[in-house]
């Protein structure tokens, strides 16, 4: 069913007749709902409950195989089409115009299309993915909450709004991530077009961003925001489950993490302050440089990372690619999780059988083994608080805590020792 449904819509972007390219692109989009539900009920609905990680590694789906590459290249391929070259899409865009005039009174375009198949793949994904966690009540509604937050907030409320003359606004994603929320300009726009409600959509931008993000990651980690709340998060937990494995655990791996993601953060608070400077000094100061630099960041970090190597590369590097290396939200998010947070993994180390399901199944190259076999608790900047690690554990070994932060766990000498060589 899944592949009549990919060739359904293969068929939609071949066929020129108006009429037939909505039945073909409904039939698709059906048949591959159909197809995906169906599919992983067979593989996890009918079997007993509990982690099946049977074979990730032995498929050629999930272990960088040539079935790997092949989806690499047509998520990368349809990423590139939707940035740069939309004309090629339109044969998939027109037979969407029914329902985006019905829900944003206006016809679809290219990014309509693009929050469609995201939603769905959300929705469908996170399907299999309760199917397959029913067992955990941590995954179970963890899941339901990024499928919640992508359809309500990411899709529904940004259309409805725009069906109402508003402008549009995803009241769940804030600066660093959405950086344009805080740029002069889109602030101008915000305030000039949306009266009392774009003055508030300003203010909770702001607000989001700058007293909601500290206080929530306070109690309970960044994992409030990138496991629960957003819509990268979202597309990670649920369609790029199958690819979780795939995160680099290196040692060479978390250099680049470090010397990427930091300077993306650097470089967007940067970008934001040279914008508002120039702003203020009636566009005299340093020139366009500001706008320049935003250009450049948005066709290099929002368009080229985020997009086609941050999902394209699901199948090759795994489902957190964007999250662990560029995502400035993450980074902004790891800094206060690590420095200024309860949140914190511990480990029951005599428990530990040292099978390595916690580290395999972690997708941000955490080798979470190793503070286990130690019985430290984990505090790391880059961990999601997914909790996959806690779930895939036979032995009941990790625990995900909230607790005080008084006596939160500094690592033991060795640890430093290690760190500090690392870092010499
Ligand atoms: S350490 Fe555990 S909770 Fe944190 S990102 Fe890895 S699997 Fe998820
Ligand atoms: S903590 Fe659990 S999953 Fe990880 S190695 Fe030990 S027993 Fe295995």
């Amino acid at each position: 069913m899944i592949a009549a449904g990919l060739l359904a819509l293969l068929l939609t972007a071949a066929d020129a007749d108006t009429g037939r390219q909505v039945a073909w692109l409904y039939a698709g989009m059906g048949l591959v709902s159909a197809g995906t539900l169906g599919w992983s009920w067979l593989k996890f609905g009918r079997r007993p409950a509990g982690v099946q990680q049977d074979n990730l590694w032995l498929r050629s789906s999930t272990s960088r195989g040539s079935i790997a590459w092949v989806t690499g290249l047509v998520l990368t391929g349809f990423y590139v089409l939707l940035y740069w070259f939309p004309e090629y899409l339109e044969r998939l865009v027109r037979p969407l115009d029914g329902l985006s005039l019905w829900l944003r009174g206006q016809p679809a375009n290219q990014w309509f299309l693009y929050g469609t198949f995201y939603t769905l793949a959300i929705l469908l994904m996170g399907g299999r993915a309760l199917w397959k966690y029913r067992h955990s009540r941590y995954q179970v509604i963890r899941t339901l909450s990024v499928m919640f937050f992508q359809t309500g907030f990411a899709f529904i409320l940004p259309g409805l709004l725009q069906l109402f003359q508003k402008p549009e606004f995803y009241f769940t994603y804030f600066w660093p991530l959405k950086y344009g929320y805080l740029f002069p300009n889109d602030v101008n726009y915000l305030l000039e077009n949306g009266q009392a409600l774009g003055v508030f959509m300003v203010f909770w931008g702001a607000m989001m961003s700058f007293l909601a993000t500290p206080v929530l990651t306070y109690f309970f980690g960044k994992r409030w925001y990138c496991s629960w709340v957003c819509g990268c998060g979202g597309l990670a937990e649920t369609a790029g489950d199958p690819y979780r494995q795939l995160s680099d655990k290196s040692r060479q791996a978390w250099r680049w993490e470090v010397r990427l993601i930091y300077p993306i953060f650097g470089a967007i608070i940067i970008i934001t302050a040279l914008l508002w400077v120039n702003y203020s000094w009636g566009n005299n100061f340093l020139g366009q440089v500001g706008d320049v630099a935003a250009k450049w960041y948005g066709f290099l970090i929002g368009a080229l990372f985020s997009g086609v190597v941050g999902v394209g590369f699901y199948p090759i590097l795994g489902n957190r690619v964007w999250c662990r290396f560029g995502c400035p939200m993450a980074a902004y998010l790891g800094l206060l999780q690590k420095h200024f947070s309860r949140f914190r993994i511990s480990t029951n180390g005599g428990q530990c059988i040292s099978c390595g399901n916690c580290s395999n199944v972690c997708e941000m190259g955490i080798d979470v083994k190793q503070y286990a076999q130690r019985g430290e608790p984990i505090i790391r900047a880059s961990c999601v608080g997914c909790g996959m690690c806690s779930t895939a554990c036979p032995r009941g070994v990790l625990n995900l805590e909230n607790g005080p932060r008084e006596g939160r766990y500094a690592g033991s000498p060795l640890i430093h020792a290690d760190s500090l060589r690392i870092l010499s």
